[in-house]
């Protein structure tokens, strides 16, 4: 080996759960070693995933914004895309930010080592680095933060034209027709942002709904706003055959929607699975589950007390911010605090054109219980600020226990609907109810004031109260 390491805590996976546990496991005053087999921190997150996402979704954003002002008096002419600059931008962005966390890891002292890491024995890790070199890494207690990657149907041929998410994101091109398989928010996601550079776009989806967990009423809305953008969106379909050649792929469906298409370009945003298979899991004495994720408890400790594990590698939902708090909880574990995982809920973002945000319970999941909620909906249509920015077509909707007045759910639907719901996430932590939220001061003309007025629809809080 080159050389070896002794540490308190050893982070495997620099994502979001792996840098956050790191920096928190440094705060808290212990040698950490943080070890990310490739070259930038980051993880998924930052480097093909949230952040170049959400960069592109922004030009997307802006494209489709500047069109529509074209109906209210403004017209900027038809858009010229420059792939490459546009790319540079992404890149940009992207090295921005995984340089902070380089900084960052410097600043804290944080040991990065780059390097695939796979368990030697229960208390030492072995990284190998690309150019083949060991070192040995010694820890009293381990994080495991490795992630998730894309699941390849295999089904699909090898090549060039078939993409996942990180391929589709690199740009390689604006397909004039393409597919997306997987109707979940990545899918969707890529869908905006493609759809925005000009390609024609089908989207085919197993289930017989897109967005899974999300209220019907939601994705309504952005189906409406959606139907001329899109070509076919296939529901209750399955992808039975794909036979790619130089120019294109001929896609089978089968079930729903049967049939063959012929694309450019095929992106297979049908989920994502753990990476347990790179970790020798069972050199620690480790095993993970039928589906590679491992089980922790809510100290995020796994069966080893020791060895703890945290984001996309302990199960759904699949998103950074869940990832980052389990990483806060899991350093202060390993230092001895009491810390636990203990958040209500977790919300979830579609950056989708219009943008869906939802958290909690919500009507639809209610009704399949058969539990009783009051919902309340606040339209778009009448909140000024949203019809002045030609957003009136979206809905605050807030779902309440009907016995105690708390809210336990909501969802929004149009422009920054994910900078908002953080407020219905508050209100549900803190406990409040329908009052609190309704008689709360939101400032006026905001599209957040509408958190309030959906509240106030709440029966009972404008009329009846002592
Ligand atoms: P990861 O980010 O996957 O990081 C794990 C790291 O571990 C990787 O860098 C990997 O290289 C490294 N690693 C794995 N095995 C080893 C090993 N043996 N040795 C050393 N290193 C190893 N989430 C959101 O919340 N909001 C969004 O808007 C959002 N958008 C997304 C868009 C796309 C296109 C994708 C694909 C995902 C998106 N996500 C989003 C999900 C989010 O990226 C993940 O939930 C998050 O990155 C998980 O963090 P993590 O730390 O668990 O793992």
């Amino acid at each position: 080996t080159a050389g070896g390491y002794d540490c308190d805590v050893a982070v495997i996976g620099g994502g979001p759960g792996g840098y956050s546990a790191a920096f928190r496991a440094a705060d808290l005053g212990m040698q950490v070693v943080l070890i990310e087999r490739y070259d930038a921190l980051g993880g998924v997150c930052l480097n093909v995933g949230c952040i170049p996402s959400k960069t592109l979704l922004h030009v997307a954003a802006i494209k489709e914004e500047a069109e529509q002002l074209a109906d209210h008096g403004v017209s900027f002419g038809a858009p010229q895309i420059d792939l490459d600059k546009l790319r540079q931008f992404k890149s940009a962005v992207v090295g921005r930010l995984t340089d902070g966390l380089k900084g960052m890891a410097r600043m804290r002292k944080v040991e990065v080592l780059h390097g695939t890491a796979s368990f030697a024995s229960p208390h030492s890790l072995t990284v190998t680095q690309a150019d083949g070199g060991r070192h040995k890494v010694s820890f009293a207690n381990c994080i495991i933060a490795a992630g998730s990657s894309p699941v390849a149907l295999p089904f699909l041929p090898d090549s060039p034209r078939i993409v996942n998410s990180t391929g589709a994101l690199e740009l390689p091109f604006t397909p004039a027709r393409m597919l997306i398989i997987g109707g979940g928010i990545i899918g969707l996601e890529m869908a905006t942002v493609y759809g925005a550079l000009g390609a024609k776009i089908d989207i085919v989806e197993m289930l017989d709904g897109l967005l899974p967990g999300v209220d019907r009423d939601a994705v309504e809305i952005w189906r409406k706003r959606n139907a001329g953008r899109f070509g076919e969106v296939m529901l209750g379909t399955r992808v039975d055959k794909a036979v790619a050649d130089a120019d294109g792929v001929t896609v089978t469906t089968a079930d729903g929607v049967t049939g063959e298409r012929r694309y450019d370009l095929v992106l297979q945003s049908a989920g994502r699975r753990p990476n347990g298979a790179s970790l020798g899991l069972e050199a620690a004495g480790l095993v993970a589950d039928a589906r590679g994720f491992i089980a922790v408890d809510r100290q995020m400790r796994t069966a080893l007390p020791h060895i703890l594990a945290i984001g996309d590698i302990v199960g759904n939902p699949m998103l950074a911010h869940k990832a980052v708090h389990e990483g806060h909880v899991a350093a202060e574990a390993a230092a001895g605090m009491k810390s636990s995982m203990d958040a209500r809920i977790i919300p979830s973002v579609a950056y989708t054109d219009p943008e869906i945000a939802w958290v909690g319970v919500t009507e639809d999941g209610a009704k399949a219980e058969g539990r009783a909620v009051t919902v309340t909906k606040f339209p778009w249509a009448a909140s000024g600020r949203a019809v002045a920015n030609g957003a009136g077509y979206g809905v605050t909707k807030l779902v309440f226990d009907p016995a105690t007045r708390r809210i336990i759910g909501g969802a929004i639907v149009g422009p920054n609907a994910g900078d908002m719901i953080g407020e219905i996430c508050l209100a549900i932590e803190m406990g409040a109810d329908a009052i609190d939220i309704g008689k709360t001061i939101h400032p006026h003309p905001t599209l957040g004031e509408t958190i309030g007025m959906a509240a106030e629809l709440f029966e009972g809080v404008c009329t009846d109260l002592p």
